[in-house]
């Protein structure tokens, strides 16, 4: 990753007594792809229009390239935004929509129609310069929204839900798109999303909100792999939550109790009497006839003797939801082949349910406020 180009520090603002961010700290390095993800209102717009400077923080610092851009009247700052909405203007041809800003900071003649040209290159709509809005597709639209904030070539471009009004196909092609794009441009982008499957397909980190706060910043992979919390293995992805308690500890890691089995796990940051939640992901969770378990005498220490509820067939993989013998619910997921007997289980079959040594994540309790899911 590049050197730092956007400091946030201890940035919050509160709207009266509403505090809607509180104490947010983002290091977003130069030419990098940050995601804002999080539910409806935890704050995402909000700290996109503090970048921007539509709205002025509470308290807190914003930087860029090491210059208080705080001080700077949003028109100056070399930040764009490109708006869920395109807020296009029907009335202008796709090329006076993208040589608007220029235009009003001056720019004339030559230099505005090559800037104008480029841009529309850019994003593959050299040809559709005539035309008006309406006569664009939605993904056209959505393509001119980003020619238009590019062309002013911004040191960062703030990018809020711009794929939510497409429908799923084009949305999953604009996704590719949009991540070429910002590759090829080098252009730092913050896109806000409340989509965790998009988050994770196009950043190269997520910013996980909650609340006003960010609950977890890391790569898309150790916050699908290695949440920090409850409310981020929920957030993000099918997730299943076991609540488990620790019974004692030794140098080689924790004994766990979990739905009436015993088990030695390695994360050590727990302490005996602690209730922690063992998250596991669909994918993670094997599911064993007896038959099958009986061929696996290493497992049977370990494996949790479960009942089918639901086979759901999903085409190149199997989804089965079962209910562990302590009561919790689980969603096991995996590919089958034609002598794999998971789609030929039954509902109330008796299964036994385990999961590879060490693949367990705990978490504690109480991060994300809920119980067990
Ligand atoms: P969504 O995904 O629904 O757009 P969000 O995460 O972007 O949500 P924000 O738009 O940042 O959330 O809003 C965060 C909270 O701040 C909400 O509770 C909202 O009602 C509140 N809020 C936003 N703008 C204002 C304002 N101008 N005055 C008062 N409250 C506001």
């Amino acid at each position: 990753m590049g050197e730092t180009l956007l400091s946030i520090q201890g940035l919050s603002k509160a709207f009266g007594d509403c505090r809607v961010l509180d104490a947010v700290d983002i290091d977003v390095a130069s030419g990098e792809f940050l995601t804002l993800l999080g539910p409806s209102g935890c704050g995402k717009t909000t700290l996109l229009r503090l970048i921007a400077g539509l709205e002025a923080p509470s308290a807190g610092s914003i930087t860029l390239a090491d210059e208080d851009l705080v001080r700077i009247p949003a028109e100056r700052r070399p930040v764009n935004t490109v708006f869920q909405s395109y807020a296009l203007f029907p009335h202008l041809t796709v090329f006076d929509n993208v040589a608007f800003g220029p235009h009003l900071h001056g720019v004339r003649g030559d230099e505005l129609r090559q800037a104008v040209a480029e841009a529309l290159a850019t994003v593959g709509l050299a040809e559709f310069a005539n035309r008006k809005p309406a006569q664009l597709s939605g993904g056209q639209q959505q393509r001119v929204a980003i020619a238009r904030a590019v062309v002013n070539k911004p040191r960062v471009l703030l990018l809020d839900e711009p794929l939510s009004a497409l429908d799923y196909k084009l949305r999953k092609r604009m996704q590719v798109e949009l991540k070429q794009l910002q590759r090829r441009l080098g252009i730092t982008f913050i896109f806000v999303t409340h989509d965790q499957e998009e988050a994770l397909s196009m950043s190269d980190r997520v910013a996980v909100m909650n609340e006003g706060r960010i609950e977890q910043l890391d790569t898309p992979r150790r916050i699908y792999e290695e949440p920090a919390s409850v409310f981020v293995a929920r957030f993000v992805g099918e997730t299943n939550l076991l609540p488990a308690t620790v019974k004692g500890r030794d140098e080689g890691g924790l004994l766990l109790e979990v739905e009436g089995i015993e088990l030695k796990v390695r994360p050590p940051r727990f302490d005996p009497d602690d209730k922690v939640h063992v998250m596991l992901r669909p994918e993670d969770l094997d599911v064993w006839s007896r038959e099958e378990l009986e061929r696996h005498p290493e497992l049977k220490a370990r494996a949790i003797a479960a009942r089918v509820e639901e086979v759901i067939y999903k085409g190149s993989t199997v989804d089965l939801l079962v209910r562990l013998s302590g009561g919790d619910r689980v969603a096991a997921s995996a590919f089958f082949d034609e002598e794999d007997p998971t789609l030929d289980y039954k509902r109330d079959e008796e299964v036994f349910v385990t999961w590879p040594k060490d693949w367990e994540v705990l978490l504690p309790w109480d991060s994300g406020g809920a119980g067990a899911g």
